[in-house]
């Protein structure tokens, strides 16, 4: 075990192979790095990457053991992968990020509550265990609102708006009657999100803030750097994610997905404790990417400039968007990554589009 910087030829564990584990592994490739892949789905888009992939269930503690005792690093590409799953890798190998950032956002009421103990503001938001609770968190709170599952919610998954008061029953049957928050309807203007890395020593770099587009439930496009920041915005979500990096101790790249609520300021909608979606612009347009930061912090490397040097939109190729990739592969202006994934089906993200522009 080591933990001086990992030299060019050591291996680095990737927990989660879907398309952020191949991004994460082929940006690993340029660096020197072999990558090992531990995911219980066969045939995932990154062991078709990796120098070596592991196909077994997150709660097989001695298959995660094995793989992590030939790992000089570990980290993470899906922020469910279970906690007592990643602290089973972190004893046998060196685990960044740590099981913290995984343990403080994983549930949606810890997250808000570390989120608004670090100093940054989030929508008001009340626990909710029973249909009593939900109507006093309506009595608090106000509608209109929003309940989610406090675990498990992806996309807009878990999730179910109340407007009129008689909606309560049928939201809270709608969620499947879980353990969940009731949140205040942010009046936002955009949704933002600031991608930011913090390495070993603690260092944050901040990508510039991008605007994201959403249709259900699933991000569509970024539009990178987001239009009409000025700097005191943007130097707000640096402060935001060093203030969050630092909460987590976290390792690595991190997203903050922000409401824009104009006058009122930035408040947080959710933490990704990993690569995430809203960066994937970063890879064509900035001096380096964060699949690369995050696998340089990982490395215990220092961080890569951050700063872009070109503007971006980044579209997501979901579904039978991916069927166009001819005329994709023909347009001298798109930057075309697929993620190897064999089987189109509706709503899965299949791949994605950088188009550059001077910034
Ligand atoms: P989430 O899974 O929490 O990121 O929510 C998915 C999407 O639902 C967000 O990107 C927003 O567009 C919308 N949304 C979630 N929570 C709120 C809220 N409290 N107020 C307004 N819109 C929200």
């Amino acid at each position: 075990m080591t933990h001086g910087p990992l030299a060019p030829g050591s291996t680095i564990g990737i927990l989660g192979g879907g398309q952020l584990g191949r991004m994460l592994a082929t940006a690993g490739a340029a660096l020197g790095f072999d990558a090992h892949v531990y995911e219980p789905e066969p045939d995932c888009p990154a062991s078709r990457v990796a120098a070596r992939s592991y196909c077994a269930p997150w709660d097989d503690i001695g298959a995660v053991e094995a793989f992590a005792r030939r790992c000089d690093a570990i980290t993470y590409e899906f922020e469910n992968v279970p906690v007592e799953t990643v602290e089973a890798a972190a004893r046998v190998s060196v685990l960044r990020p740590g099981s913290k950032s995984l343990e403080l956002t994983q549930d949606r009421l810890i997250e808000k509550t570390f989120i608004n103990g670090a100093g940054v503001d989030t929508v008001p938001f009340a626990q909710v265990d029973d249909i009593d609770s939900l109507e006093a968190a309506i009595e608090s709170i106000g509608l209109p609102a929003v309940l989610k599952t406090r675990r498990f919610g992806y996309d807009g998954k878990g999730q179910a708006w109340i407007r009129e008061s008689g909606d309560a029953r049928k939201a809270w049957v709608a969620i499947g009657e879980q353990p969940a928050i009731l949140e205040g309807a942010a009046a936002f203007t955009r949704e933002l999100s600031v991608v930011a890395a913090r390495s070993v020593d603690g260092q944050v770099k901040a990508f510039p803030l991008a605007e994201n587009v959403h249709g259900d439930g699933i991000l569509k496009q970024t539009k990178a750097p987001a239009a009409g920041i000025d700097a005191a915005t943007q130097g707000r979500a640096l402060e935001i994610a060093t203030a969050i990096g630092n909460g987590l101790d976290h390792v690595g790249v991190f997203a903050v997905e922000l409401f824009d609520l104009g006058e009122a300021g930035l408040v947080v909608n959710e933490i990704a404790p990993r690569v995430h979606n809203t960066g994937h612009w970063t890879m064509d347009a900035c001096g380096c990417g964060q699949f690369e930061q995050h696998m340089r912090a990982v490395a215990g490397w220092p961080l890569g400039d951050p700063a872009p040097h070109s503007a971006c939109v980044m579209t997501n190729l979901i579904g039978e968007d991916a069927l166009a990739w001819e005329d994709l592969a023909a347009d001298p202006a798109a930057r075309l990554h697929l993620y190897g994934k064999r089987e189109v089906r509706s709503g899965r993200k299949m791949g994605h589009v950088n188009r550059l522009s001077t910034l």
